[in-house]
């Protein structure tokens, strides 16, 4: 039998680290990946045969389960007329109208393939609306890996970006800010030092990369008033929670409109689909209307765009997201209890199906927090809470993901090897 061991040397002999996304290596929980075999509804089977509740959910996007027989169903009838032509098809306006319809702040979209691509476009639309190099990211928000948003701050107050990963030049991490998330005041005093500067503040409106942070009350209403009196765009980031969270995005839910939007993830239903959008006048600037130049070899790729399409009809339907949030506060709760009873420092942050237990700690509410969690206590229990069958993401500084597959059988099975494993 081909081992996941024999796998990952095998992998490793060919691909930096044995994989194609870094924090598939494990490196922060120890241990060595296991590769699948294939999914199906909540379920991931490694190559030994190994079944694993996925909590993952190919970091995101399986939000109606592994395998749907409705998305695969559409993707075989797409995939017979051919799998990418490099010209406009009937399916992509569907996938426009379907985005602009669920989001008021959405007048007009581009359909990219990653969320890269999505928020290093947003970026530069900002930058070419405004005449104004600067932005502000805050430190513990990932939104892909482009060059100026691979930046994080010093400890503290906001300082002037340091490059996170070499290859990064000075002069493009020199623009960008990096503020301290949930932090009002902060943003307030930079934007009255150096707002004329500034070209737009990106967010992920409920943190997923940093574990799952909410925002406090008023944060995101207090950015869109600072970023609107300065001149400035204001930029979601919803790759990890639109449609996720609610029909359209976080935005919807807290009735505020950023200038643009950008998703991922759920819209494209597991396979390479995300998107930029926003106001008319803002979009109209990218060629070929305007000045402003992106393009994608295969933007709006007709089985991206298929199988996400049928991923919207499933959520689009009374009481999905509510059937997200029981199984999510069932979670919480079942973890809270063994946390208790097990004596352990710990918090659950969760909003609806995302959700991340942090150890060591009594809250989390920016980065500096995540920093203080105690990253061995949570390898120990990635590690057992894996080796019975429960797959988390590999790592304390992510979002979990429960989908619609997943029953309240699956949910107790999983409090019952967190009691476990918290206990031992
Ligand atoms: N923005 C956010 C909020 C994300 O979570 C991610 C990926 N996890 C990205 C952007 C980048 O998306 P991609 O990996 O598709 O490039």
């Amino acid at each position: 039998m081909t081992t996941n061991h024999d796998l990952f040397q095998r992998a490793l002999a060919r691909m930096p680290g044995g994989v194609n996304s870094p924090v598939r290596a494990f490196k922060s929980v120890g241990g060595e990946p296991f590769f699948t075999a294939r999914a199906d509804g909540a379920f991931l089977f490694d190559v030994e045969g190994k079944r694993y509740i996925d909590y993952v959910g190919s970091w995101g996007p399986m939000i109606v389960g592994h395998a749907h027989h409705l998305v695969l169903r559409a993707l075989n009838e797409v995939m017979r007329n051919g799998t990418s032509f490099g010209a406009p098809t009937p399916r992509e306006i569907e996938m426009a109208r379907r985005i602009c319809g669920a989001l008021p702040a959405v007048e007009r979209v581009r359909l990219v393939s990653s969320g890269t691509e999505a928020t290093m476009t947003a970026l530069r639309l900002a930058r070419a609306a405004t005449g104004r190099p600067k932005i502000v990211k805050f430190d513990g928000c990932y939104h892909g890996h482009a060059d100026a948003l691979l930046v994080r701050a010093g400890s503290g107050a906001m300082t002037l970006g340091v490059p996170d990963s070499p290859g990064v030049p000075e002069a493009t991490a020199s623009q960008t800010l990096v503020a301290r998330f949930n932090d009002l005041d902060e943003i307030e005093t930079r934007f009255r030092a150096e707002g004329e500067t500034i070209a737009a503040v990106i967010v992920e409106p409920v943190v997923g990369n940093m574990g799952l942070v909410p925002p406090q009350p008023g944060y995101l209403e207090g950015l869109r008033r600072i970023t609107a009196e300065h001149g400035a765009l204001l930029i979601f980031d919803e790759v990890m929670t639109g449609f996720r969270l609610a029909w359209g995005g976080v935005q919807n839910t807290m009735g505020i409109r950023p200038d643009l939007t950008c998703l991922g993830k759920v819209i494209g239903g597991g396979m390479p689909l995300a998107a930029v959008g926003g106001r008319r006048d803002v979009m109209e600037l990218l060629a070929p209307i305007g000045a402003v130049y992106q393009a994608g070899t295969l933007s709006g790729n007709p089985l991206a765009v298929a199988a996400g399409l049928t991923t919207l009809d499933l959520l689009d339907k009374p009481g999905t997201y509510e059937k997200l949030e029981a199984l999510g506060a069932r979670l919480e709760a079942g973890l809270s209890a063994a946390l208790s009873r097990h004596g352990r420092r710990g918090c659950i942050n969760r909003r609806g199906s995302m959700w991340t237990l942090f150890l060591g700690v009594e809250q989390v509410r920016n980065a500096d927090d995540a920093r203080a969690c105690d990253t061995a206590a949570f390898a120990r229990y990635f590690l057992a809470m894996l080796e019975r069958g429960i797959y988390l993401p590999p790592s304390q500084f992510e979002a979990a993901f429960i989908s619609l597959a997943h029953t309240e059988d699956d949910i107790d099975r999983t409090i019952k090897a967190a009691d476990e494993a918290l206990g031992e």
